[in-house]
């Protein structure tokens, strides 16, 4: 059932209950009333008939059966019976229709005093009269046709009155249940809509601040994320099949211009070694891909290694002068750290490594002095690395965009590049819970600071 049906029934069923419960309680406490108001009457009757025989000696019981009679119309069906101490009837309002009164009947009345019965639809009282020497046992007997008519009519007037009120209520219920869920109705359409191809369209926001709004809101943000990421992974399959292309057509090339002819062998050192480098950054790159692609499915399993940062520098640092003999890396401890713990991350070495790598390669690369500066410092929470060179620097349009897959910034295009490490390095830091920025200034150089949680 729809929610809206569901939330006019629920609320139709309580205001229900609530009418019906009122209801009843009014027509039980009416009747409770109405009875005790027409037995009071009885009692009344007995004790006026009964102190008029005995205390009026004029008064025989003609006369009190014309009283009686003239009276007759403040009671319906009224009859009024009297038996003496011997149980002998001694006078009777109506001589055709007597109450059937047996000799255990008056017993009880004259050891209660007071007896309350029904008896088919009359009401009858029995009650003991004693007084100046009279010893009486009344019963009077009475239809209450007013009292019964009013109770007719309330039961009438509280059905009914429930009965419109519970219509009412489930139109209400529905009207305004339907005026609550529209909104959601409305999210639902426009979300139905919603392609891959088709993201950039937005859930409308009324501004109120209610929940529903906010649903909007968080729904929109939740597509501003979702638009962004299929966006950067488009451009980069786009990308990447593009920029792996390009080395690939260029070992070819180097390839073919080497076969082409017998040449010397130094000449095939060189150009062995040329294809080298675009090999092993080449395997570097998928490498770091395939990671960062697991990382996706897998964050827990593959951030599961306790990796000492200064330890890991160390080993960048060899491997790039390995690599680059020409390269230089000055690493230093701002401070000593206090503990292991303080130089520890939790995480996946292939991955710090190659964003290290790429970040002091870089640093060297885009500096004619091929010097990086490196300096590790960490106190109670966190482990900050900060990579200083004296390079190019970076222009202050691109700074915000080198993080960019395949962006590169005019001023270092003549320097070999794929334009996608630093994107690799923003991704595998934030996988960290690490944070990266970059502080440069152009000709002059950049610093790049990364901020880790210890273990
Ligand atoms: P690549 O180095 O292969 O071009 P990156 O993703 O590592 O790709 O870097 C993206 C761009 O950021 C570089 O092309 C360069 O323009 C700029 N950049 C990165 N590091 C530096 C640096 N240390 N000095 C100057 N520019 C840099």
């Amino acid at each position: 059932m729809k929610i809206r049906y569901r939330l006019a029934l629920l609320f139709s069923v309580i205001v229900a209950s609530i009418v019906l419960i009122f209801s009843f309680i009014t027509y039980v406490l009416y009747a409770d009333y109405r009875n005790d108001e027409f037995y009071k009457r009885l009692k009344h009757k007995a004790q006026t008939t009964a102190r008029l025989l005995a205390d009026v000696k004029e008064v025989d019981k003609d006369l009190l059966r014309i009283i009686d009679q003239n009276t007759i119309n403040e009671l319906y069906k009224e009859k009024v019976i009297i038996y003496d101490k011997d149980n002998d009837l001694i006078y009777s309002s109506i001589d055709d229709e007597v109450i059937s009164i047996d000799k255990q009947l008056l017993d009880k009345v004259r050891t209660n005093k007071y007896i309350e019965y029904v008896e088919k639809e009359n009401e009858v009282i029995g009650l003991f009269y004693r007084e100046n020497g009279a010893n009486y046992v009344v019963f009077v007997s009475a239809f209450d046709k007013y009292g019964k008519r009013k109770m007719e009519n309330l039961m009438y007037f509280l059905s009914l009155s429930s009965l419109i009120s519970i219509l009412i209520t489930v139109a209400a219920g529905i009207f305004f249940s339907g005026r609550a869920i529209d909104p959601i109705i409305e999210i639902n359409k426009q979300v139905s809509i919603l392609t891959v191809d088709n993201l950039s369209s937005r859930v409308k926001t009324h501004g109120s601040r209610d929940e529903i709004d906010q649903l909007a809101q968080n729904f929109n943000q939740m597509l501003d994320r979702i638009e962004h990421s299929i966006k950067v992974q488009k451009s980069f399959i786009n990308n990447a099949s593009h920029e792996l292309r390009t080395p690939l057509a260029v070992i070819n090339s180097q390839l073919d211009v080497a076969l082409s002819k017998n040449r010397e062998n130094v000449d095939y050192v060189i150009i062995l070694q040329s294809l080298q480098e675009d090999a092993r950054k080449m395997t570097n790159l998928v490498n770091t891909m395939l990671v960062l692609a697991k990382s996706e499915e897998q964050q827990h399993t593959i951030l599961n290694d306790f990796i000492r940062l200064d330890e890991l520098i160390l080993s960048v640092q060899d491997e790039l002068i390995s690599l680059y003999p020409n390269y230089t890396v000055d690493f230093s401890y701002v401070s000593m750290p206090e503990s292991d713990s303080y130089m520890t991350v939790k995480g996946n070495e292939l991955l710090l490594r190659s964003a290290f790598m790429n970040l002091m390669e870089n640093a060297c690369k885009f500096s004619n002095s091929h010097l990086v500066k490196v300096r590790i410092n960490s106190d109670h929470d966190n482990l900050v690395v900060h990579i200083y060179d004296n390079g190019i620097g970076i222009p202050e349009e691109d700074v915000s965009r080198i993080f960019d897959p395949f962006y590169r910034a005019d001023n270092g295009r003549q320097i070999r590049g794929f334009g996608i490490g630093l994107s690799i390095c923003k991704r595998a830091i934030d996988l960290h819970d690490g944070k990266i920025s970059v502080k440069s200034q152009l000709n002059a150089g950049s610093t790049f600071t990364l901020v880790f949680k210890h273990v």
